[in-house]
């Protein structure tokens, strides 16, 4: 096992229960997999696939991770191949000819390719070793991806009763879980949980900006990280179209994702962002089920997602290499408006809700986030993270009484009949249309909280709803509704305290302009291992050297290698084949198709 996995990965260890699952699957019996992105769920049926005998199936759902998976395992030596729609009949007809005679290790269909050749896999000589299924929380209807096709999957256990099967999925949520080994009859699978934390992920939240705001606090997080990628998730079509325009406005290589575009013009912009070509992709959640890249450096959520495996799956998507990489989530009062509709006329009302009041918690908590997060799956842990905006400024409250009373007056004045932007309006003192309109500069709280600034406003209001002073009524206009125990402080019965609103981004900006430090901090320098003796000049020499062959190969850079290799080589400075061949991540295959090159790279530069 250790070397396979050495020989051909180029790893010397395996992670958490890789080991154990690749023995559980060598025994030829069945298992789910339960892992979070980027914790190496592929490893868990690629290494037994190579010791079976015969070919292991993977089944997955989008054509683009077939690729990317072919193209990975390919570059590491090994035959894998995709039957699927998106290449022509003659080249399937010829990957059939190759699996018939026994050339292929790993292949990789479409559900609805495998149930229509159902004949073709029964008879097929060498049989079929294993079944892996990826993606497998789309078979079920609780989950949050949910595809038809994968409904029928359960034909496999009964079809290939010898044949072990492996479900594999990022998605943690109990029922889900449970669903999915119903819904494949596999009764007897064990499940590998492994823990869901991703500690090189930073987590961030920023409550009540508004569009405007938002847009500055991303320009100005562009600006700390000029050279990486990332992805921007946002509700609306529209306003994915808006952001990525006001980027490229603003000069900053982004491009739009959504199911609007044509199919040419999805993939396109998904080519160029997994070849480097494109900084910034602004998305729909229709972007990045079928993305592997292993070097996205941040997430941010524009809107807030409506639960939190969607948010975690999202967020899982930077860092798959392991490095540092940052997370940040929007979330304004207008987010929890659309997504309670959305909830609301979903079909599933109740889950729903409840799926989306827990994503509230975690936008609106004030102890540690990964701990939110951790307990969600699940995990429940005793220790802050110090890696979350709230570790690093854990909250301060001041008594904010006279402020919420302020607030619930202004709503009782304009007789609930007020939305929350249009309380900020009034409590500022803001002539905005509907304030003109509806003459609510007359009421007596106008301009009552002119002292505070709006931002701060849009943020305590959004605490007030959380501590449940305040609903909104989504079935009346979503109007704020003062409940019994706002009027409770109202009356001057209770106190409140308020947390203090942290402006993250001009402190940030002080820190830097203090420290001088080089605006990237993201560059894996910040890695144990590597800490002090990276030498930043070769790293970026390498970087070019893998563009150049990348662009030479037409594969994406992170296939040829890992940010991780570059950083490793650009620390070990390794000068012959064996010390290169020793690099963690490269396996014997890509040290001899690429060792040269690369060693002339360093040796140049070390003596240059
Ligand atoms: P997942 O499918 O769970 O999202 P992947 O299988 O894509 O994750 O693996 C994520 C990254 O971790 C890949 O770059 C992979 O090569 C790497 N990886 C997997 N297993 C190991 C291991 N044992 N040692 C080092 N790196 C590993
Ligand atoms: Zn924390």
């Amino acid at each position: 096992m250790e070397k396979i996995l050495k020989h051909y990965f180029g790893y010397d260890t395996f992670r958490p229960l890789q080991r154990e699952i690749v023995e559980w699957l060598m025994q030829g019996k069945d298992a789910l997999v339960l892992m979070p992105t980027g914790a190496g769920k592929s490893i868990c049926y690629q290494v037994p696939a190579l010791m079976m005998r015969g070919m292991t199936v993977v089944v997955s759902p989008l054509i683009s991770l077939m690729k990317d998976q072919v193209q990975s395992l390919v570059s590491c030596g090994i035959v894998a191949r995709a039957l699927n729609t998106g290449v022509s009949e003659a080249e399937n007809q010829e990957t059939r000819r190759e699996c018939l005679e026994g050339k292929v290790k790993i292949l990789y269909v479409s559900p609805e390719r495998l149930l229509a050749d159902l004949d073709f896999f029964k008879n097929a000589v060498p049989e079929v070793s294993l079944f892996a299924i990826d993606e497998a929380h789309c078979i079920s209807s609780w989950g949050h991806d949910f595809r038809p096709e994968y409904a029928q999957l359960d034909v496999l256990r009964a079809q290939f009763p010898g044949v072990p099967i492996v479900a594999l999925t990022a998605t943690a949520d109990k029922v889900t879980r449970l669903d999915i080994l119903k819904q494949l009859n596999l009764p007897d699978a064990r499940m590998f949980i492994s823990s869901f934390d991703r500690p090189n992920l930073s987590l961030e939240v920023r409550r009540g900006l508004d569009a405007r705001q938002k847009r500055m606090a991303i320009m100005q997080f562009l600006l700390r990280h000029p050279d990486d990628c990332g992805i921007i998730y946002c509700l609306s079509r529209a306003a994915v179209d808006d952001l990525a325009a006001y980027l490229c406005d603003h000069k900053v290589s982004a491009a739009a994702y959504h199911a609007g575009l044509s199919a040419e013009e999805r993939s396109a912009t998904q080519d160029a962002f997994l070849c480097d070509r494109v900084q910034v992709v602004c998305a729909t959640v229709a972007f990045g089920m079928g993305i592997n890249k292993s070097n996205v450096r941040f997430v941010i959520h524009y809107n807030m997602p409506k639960s939190i495996e969607n948010f975690y799956q999202e967020i899982g998507r930077a860092g798959r290499d392991g490095l540092p990489s940052e997370t940040l989530l929007f979330y304004n009062a207008g987010d929890i408006v659309q997504l309670s509709h959305f909830a609301e006329n979903s079909g599933q009302r109740e889950i729903n809700m409840e799926r989306l009041r827990r994503m509230r918690e975690y936008a609106e908590a004030d102890v540690c986030r990964r701990r939110i997060l951790l307990n969600y799956f699940g995990e429940p842990s005793t220790r802050d993270c110090g890696h979350c905006d709230v570790c690093h400024h854990p909250p301060q409250r001041f008594d904010g009484t006279v402020l919420v009373q302020k607030a619930l007056s202004a709503i009782v004045r304009c007789e609930e009949n007020i939305g929350m932007r249009t309380v900020v309006d009034v409590l500022c003192g803001l002539f905005s249309s509907e304030v003109k309109a509806r003459h609510l500069f007359e009421v007596k709280t106008f301009g009552a909280g002119r002292e505070v600034p709006l931002r701060d406003w849009n943020d305590y209001l959004l605490q007030m709803l959380q501590m449940g002073m305040v609903e909104i009524l989504y079935d009346r206009h979503n109007h704020l509704h003062v409940t019994e125990a706002g009027w409770r402080v109202l009356r001057g019965e209770e106190k409140v305290m308020l947390s203090v609103v942290h402006h993250e981004e001009k402190t940030k900006a002080r820190d830097r302009k203090g420290k001088k430090t080089k605006a990237a901090p993201l560059l894996g320098l910040s890695v144990a291992p590597m800490s002090g003796q990276e030498d930043v000049a070769l790293f970026e020499h390498l970087r070019q050297l893998r563009s150049r062959l990348a662009q030479e190969q037409q594969l994406p850079p992170y296939i040829i290698f890992s940010d991780k290799v570059l950083h490793l080589l650009a620390t070990s400075r390794p000068s012959t084949l064996e010390e290169f061949g020793n690099v963690s991540g490269i396996g014997e295959y890509k040290c001899q198709k690429y060792g040269t090159l690369f060693l002339k790279e360093i040796a140049s530069h070390v003596k240059g």
